[in-house]
């Protein structure tokens, strides 16, 4: 057991793109079944958890005010889950700072709840091993045991199903963000109405994974597809100029992350993607453009918290 006077842990863990995105015909439990390739990137999320009597929150950062701080928050309920699942009767201030946008298709809620559990098994000592880390993860959405691994994956299921993918190199990406963020059910629910046939059983395409095991970014960048997108743009037509303006800054290929609003452009290195990055700022379609690496890290502890 810690003393109370421990300073706290803090942990990082990563926002997330989706390189691929393949949707299949809605299942009569309401879900999509999904075939997507996760990347990891370089704007992650920090979390704090200091001792504290019961559990309590704070939120700051990149829109921060559209985050709810009640009991629906994912890193409380992250929290409150390892509580109950190793009967520790100690508790945590839980800090979130964001930086991934909200409800930006990154799955920076996700990346709180991957944080808080971290931290919070830490901060207790309640010891469980990385594996069950994701295994509670999966309780509390299908993107948080991604945030906890990291690094490059094939999601299959309802993206909740993990496979590690070989991937070389860094790659670098221009992320053109929005004040707005879109829902992701909305987001899925305008697919369906816009489907005509049942699409097929989604699938990963090879020459992917292929492209991202040859370190090959042209190849990627042929590769990068997204069955969401005219969902999203039907209900923010203002994507379709994000997208065009996107392709014509340069990049070597673009994509829609998760439901949107955020979009990706690759780049071939820092070089180009800050140039990428500067075109796309004077075309006035992001709220804001930034560039990120990737694959990067899932969710791990950083230097210890100083005392105050
Ligand atoms: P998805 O994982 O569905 O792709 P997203 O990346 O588009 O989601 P998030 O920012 O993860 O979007 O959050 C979606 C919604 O979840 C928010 O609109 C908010 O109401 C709720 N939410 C709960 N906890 C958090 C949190 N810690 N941070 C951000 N949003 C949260």
């Amino acid at each position: 057991m810690r003393t109370p006077e421990h300073p706290g842990v803090h942990v990082r863990a990563p926002g997330k793109i989706n390189l691929a995105l393949r949707v299949g015909a809605r299942e009569p439990s309401g879900y999509h079944p999904l075939a997507t390739v996760f990347q990891a990137v370089s704007l992650s999320e920090d979390v704090v958890a200091r001792p504290a009597e019961g559990l309590s929150l704070t939120v700051e950062g990149r829109g921060c005010d559209l985050v709810p701080v009640d009991g629906t928050n994912l890193a409380l309920r992250a929290a409150e889950l390892l509580r109950t699942v190793t009967g520790t009767t100690a508790g945590a201030a839980l800090q979130v700072t964001k930086h991934v946008p909200v409800a930006g298709g990154m799955a920076g809620g996700s990346a709180d709840a991957a944080a808080a559990l971290l931290a919070c098994d830490q901060l207790w000592g309640t010891g469980l091993d990385r594996r069950e880390l994701v295994e509670l993860g999966a309780e509390l959405g299908a993107d948080v045991p991604f945030a906890l691994t990291g690094l490059t994956a094939v999601g299959a299921g309802h993206g909740d199903v993990l496979t590690s993918a070989m991937s070389r190199g860094t790659y670098h990406w221009v992320l053109a963000l929005q004040d707005e963020g879109l829902s992701t059910p909305r987001v899925f629910a305008a697919f369906d109405d816009l489907l005509d046939d049942e699409p097929p059983a989604p699938e990963v395409d090879e020459g992917l994974l292929a492209a991202l095991l040859a370190g090959d970014p042209h190849e990627l960048a042929r590769h990068l597809v997204n069955d969401l997108t005219d969902a999203a743009v039907d209900l923010m037509p203002a994507l379709d100029d994000v997208l065009a303006a996107s392709a014509r800054a340069g990049a070597l290929g673009t994509v829609l992350s998760g439901s949107g609003p955020t979009v990706a452009a690759l780049a071939l290195d820092a070089e180009h993607a800050a140039s990428v990055a500067e075109v796309l700022r004077r075309a006035e379609v992001a709220a804001e453009v930034l560039v990120v690496t990737a694959p990067a890290p899932g969710a791990r502890v950083l230097e210890p918290v100083r005392a105050p």
